[in-house]
Formats: C-alpha cells, structure tokens, sequence
C-alpha cells in the first residue's frame, strides 16, 4: 500500500521509525526488534539507510521482513550523496524485488572524510525525488526542518529547497525531531503560506535516556526546553524513571498535535519495543476519537 493512500484516509495514525544495523552480526537483533514493532500494526513503519548507502542491504532486507511477516507497510529511505544514477537505479531494481513501493528520498549528510566525488547526478533530495518518480511507480516522501536544515541560509531559503522537493514529484514530508510544538507550529504557517500543500508529518523522537539528549541536540541542532531539560536533570540518572518520563512526554507532545488538528505522527522508536508500545498504550482511546 501506498503512504500516500493512508495518510489520505480521515483516520488519526501512528507510525514506527527504525534503524538497520551497521553491523551483518547484529541483524538477528535489530530484526526481532524491529518486528516486535511492527507486530503492533502502526499505520506504517520506516527503516533509515545507513550514511553513504552504507546500509543498503539491511534496509531492504528489513523492510521486506516488516511487510511479509506484519503486513504493515514500509518506507525505505534512500541517500544521494556519493551516489550516481546508476547505483540509485540498482537499489530502486533491488527495492521493487523486496515489494518496497514506498521510499523517503534523502540527499544525506555530507561525509568528511569520502575521497571521491559526492555530488555527481544528484544534488539535491528534489534530484533524488524526480529520478525516482521517472524510475518507477513508486510513493516517495521527503525530510522537512522545522528548526530549518543547517545548510539553509535563512527561513525563506529553506522553504524554497522544500518548495523544490515538492514540485519534483515528493508526495509527503516528515519532519526532523523537535521538543517544542510552537516550533512545528509556527513552521507550518510558513509552510502553507508558500503553498506547499503535501501533508506534513511530525517526527516524535522519545527521549528515554539522559545521554540521548545531548546526541539528539549535536545531530539535529533541535531546541530543548527548559521543562523538558529538567526533567533529563531530574530523572536522567534513572533509566526506568527517565523511560517513563520520556514516554510521558512525547505522549504529551503527540495530544497536543492532535488536539491542534494534526492527524499523522511518525515516532521515532530508536528500536525500542517497549517505547513504541507505550506511546502507542497511551494514545489507543485518542486515536480513535
Ligand atoms: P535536501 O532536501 O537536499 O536539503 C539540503 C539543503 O539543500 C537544505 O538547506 C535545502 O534548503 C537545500 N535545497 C534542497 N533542495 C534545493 C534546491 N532544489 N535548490 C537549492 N537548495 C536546495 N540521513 C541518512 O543518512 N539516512 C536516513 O535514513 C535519514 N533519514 C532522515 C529522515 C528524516 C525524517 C529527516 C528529517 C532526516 C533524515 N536524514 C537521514 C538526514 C538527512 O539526510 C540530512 O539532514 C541531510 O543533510 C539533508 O537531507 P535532505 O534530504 O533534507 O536534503
């Protein structure tokens, strides 16, 4: 099933958010992880592609595994950088034999230490997006800053790269973690404002381990409130207690979103089933009403 079939439904949803590993080793692990997950029926799940494609073969293998034992439909996400067209063409060919109809086309951070050329086809995700869309019959989606991306030189500059995206053929984006809901708030009157009118889907990243934070806050630069930093001061030294908290609080953030007429939330599970399944407990009456 396509993403964009069910986020066009008028239904509240919830989606999963996982990781391959980078290692062959801990596939085993990730994968039992992984399906514990799916084996909640969310909406639909995502499985993210190691930096450089270093993931390829995990990603596909486990969003193959989520969609034939769960049913539940996966997104691959997918680099550009230090990619070129045929090396994407050979991971879309390896995707549609995985029955992936479904992928978040990324450009991808750029690495410091690649020794060859890493940006030959593609430049940009809209690149990405417009040679998937000519590749396949294929659903693809896009990332979205609400805090706006690092490489932006201002607010309005970021909305037109977004804007780009959009108008290459991405059907939906997702946006980068954020603690603060005025943030994503304030970020959608300018999204709308520009007439970009794909459906925006925000990213809920549960923190549940004081050390999470600050590797949180050093990828995405994402700010962190003051009632959210005492609650890691308070409770970050107790696994069990910051685990609570840290449900408690996307929880929190998710009902907000919702209450405030969003209907789509994608979290983060960082792998956890526990964490999924408590977000997911916590919000069985709201999402239906
Ligand atoms: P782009 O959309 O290309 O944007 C990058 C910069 O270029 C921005 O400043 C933008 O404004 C500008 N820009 C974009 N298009 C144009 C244009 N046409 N003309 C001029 N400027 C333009 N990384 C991974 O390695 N693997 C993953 O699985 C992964 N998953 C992610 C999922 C989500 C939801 C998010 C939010 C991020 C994810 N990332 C992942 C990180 C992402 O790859 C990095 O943030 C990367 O630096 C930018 O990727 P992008 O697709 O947003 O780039």
């Amino acid at each position: 099933m396509k993403i964009r079939d069910i986020l066009n439904k008028d239904t509240a949803t919830i989606s999963f958010e996982v990781f391959p590993p980078k290692k062959s080793t801990d596939f085993g692990n990730v994968e039992a992880a992984a399906l514990g997950i799916a084996a909640l029926q969310p909406a639909y799940m995502s499985v993210t592609y190691g930096a450089g494609g270093s993931t390829k073969g995990h990603t596909i293998a486990l969003a193959g595994e989520i969609q034939k034992q769960h049913n539940v439909p996966t997104v691959a996400h997918l680099t550009c950088v230090c990619a070129d067209r045929s090396s994407i063409g050979a991971a879309l060919t390896e995707m549609q034999a995985a029955g992936i109809e479904n992928i978040l086309a990324l450009r991808g951070d750029i690495p410091k230490d690649f020794d060859g050329e890493v940006f030959t086809d593609f430049t940009h995700a809209s690149d990405l997006v417009r040679f998937i869309k000519e590749s396949g019959d294929f659903c693809v989606g896009g990332a979205c800053y609400p805090e706006v991306h690092p490489d932006s030189a201002n607010k309005n500059a970021d909305i037109q790269g977004l804007k780009a995206k959009v108008d290459a053929g991405c059907e939906y984006l997702t946006t980068q973690m954020f603690f603060d809901n005025n943030i994503f708030f304030n970020f959608m009157y300018r999204v709308r404002e520009a007439g970009i009118t794909v459906p925006i889907i925000p990213g809920i990243m549960p923190i549940t381990r004081g050390v999470q934070v600050k590797n949180a806050v050093k990828l995405s630069g994402c700010n962190v409130p003051e009632r959210f930093k005492n609650i890691v001061d308070r409770f970050g030294d107790n696994p069990e207690a910051m685990k609570q908290a840290g449900i408690a609080y996307a929880t929190d953030q998710i009902i907000d979103l919702l209450a405030n007429g969003v209907k789509h939330i994608h979290v983060y599970s960082m792998n956890k089933p526990d964490v999924a399944a408590g977000i997911q407990r916590n919000l069985s009456e709201i999402l239906k009403a």
